[in-house]
């Protein structure tokens, strides 16, 4: 829902930040030629946590609005992941305005700054992450954006952790990875400590065979596995015509039940009313033939974030995490995402060190054209 919606239907500029929530909920439950009705929210428990959260939750990097977080929690979400990196730092305010008031019904998942290593830098990002949510505790701190094993067994990384959990101030450990997922899941179950909870994996349709075993040794373990990129991208594309392939995806993700919960990113309630519709459907034969058709089209676009392009490139470029940047440009649409993204990057490491290379050697094990990807992000990012 655009701002101005919001500002045609009351809800901004009233006293109370709420006042106007039942217009939108209504908007929510309404669409264009039809009603739209919450369906019952249907719930997984997230390992051995004990946790029970909804299987669609709220992936909050993209949300602009509250008042769309908040339409979710009042119709049976209870699982919203944020990250203060997001939206330039403001993501973890907008969800501490969606909580106002429900902070014991909804639990919270946010992550550590991937370059806080020290215990004193782990601490200081959990207390201003408390501090922005405006909570006592946070329920599940992940590690953010891991590319394999090595950083799971930080024993000073642990220590921070341990402590934070003695003071109440964090509940459970969690780790998030786009990359080289594979190993890092099946390094939490061998940990013979099995130190973390649970895992925030990127995960869909076009998910190989291997990581489904690790997803499904983890659940086994105890450890619980929520979703997340589970529309491929989510690129728009005119091979399906009018359907929608997004349904179809989330779908697929929450019938493996060794998935606790989705966390699609949800921007306006015309996403929250696709994504949430989903709860309780069962995933069809024309559900995998839609898949098939958007697999297809998007297999020269899609990058699987796998890294495995990295070690063809004599300069170390960061191939993937470029790639991922240019995905929330032109699939996710959030500039500001991209350039966060882009930013972390090291010089040495960006799109922008392809210009000193004479031909580009890299190859990818997808076909894609990496060459063409880097000078795209050089024009979109650098
Ligand atoms: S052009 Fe290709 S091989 Fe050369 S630095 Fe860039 S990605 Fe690596
Ligand atoms: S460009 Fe290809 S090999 Fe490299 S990360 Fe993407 S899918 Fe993997």
């Amino acid at each position: 829902m655009k701002r101005r919606d919001f500002l045609k239907m009351g809800v901004i500029g009233t006293t109370s930040a709420f006042i106007g929530l039942e217009s939108v909920a209504a908007a929510a439950k309404k669409k264009p030629g039809g009603a739209f009705t919450f369906p019952a929210p249907v719930y997984r428990t997230l390992g051995r946590t004990g946790l029970k959260i909804s299987i669609v939750s709220f992936g909050a990097m993209l949300t602009p609005e509250p008042e769309v977080i908040r339409v979710a929690f009042e119709n049976g979400v209870n699982y919203v992941d944020t990250a203060r990196r997001y939206m330039g730092g403001r993501n973890e305010e907008i969800v501490a305005r969606a909580l106002k008031g429900l902070h014991n019904k909804v639990y919270v998942a946010t992550k550590i700054v991937s370059s806080s290593r020290s215990k004193e830098d782990i601490i200081g990002d959990v207390e201003t992450s408390l501090k922005t949510l405006e909570r006592d505790h946070i329920d599940v701190i992940q590690l953010h954006s891991l590319t394999g094993r090595e950083r799971i067994f930080e024993p000073e990384m642990r220590e921070a952790l341990v402590k934070l959990r003695q003071q109440g101030k964090v509940r459970f450990f969690g780790v998030t990875t786009h990359t080289n997922e594979t190993e890092v899941v099946n390094a939490l179950v061998d940990d013979p400590d099995r130190f973390f909870d649970m895992a925030l994996v990127k995960y869909n349709f076009r998910t190989d065979d291997e990581l489904k075993k690790a997803i499904a040794r983890a659940a086994q373990a105890g450890i619980g596995i929520v979703a997340m990129k589970t529309q491929a991208g989510g690129y728009k594309t005119d091979a399906l015509g009018p359907i929608s392939p997004h349904q179809a995806a989330l779908k697929w993700v929450i019938q493996d039940k060794n998935i606790t919960a989705a966390i699609p990113g949800m921007r306006d309630m015309g996403h929250l009313r696709e994504n949430i519709a989903v709860m309780g459907m069962r995933l069809t034969l024309a559900d995998s033939l839609i898949l098939r058709c958007y697999g297809a089209a998007i297999a020269c676009r899609y990058c699987h974030i796998c890294g495995a392009c990295e070690k063809t490139c004599p300069r170390g470029v960061a191939i993937s995490v470029v790639n991922r940047s240019l995905m929330y440009a032109e699939a996710y649409r959030s500039e500001a995402l991209a350039r966060s993204t882009y930013r972390e990057i090291p010089a040495y490491a960006s799109a922008s060190a392809c210009l000193e290379c004479g031909r580009c050697t890299a190859r990818c094990v997808n076909g894609l054209d990496i060459s063409a990807k880097m000078a795209r992000a050089r024009e979109t990012l650098a």
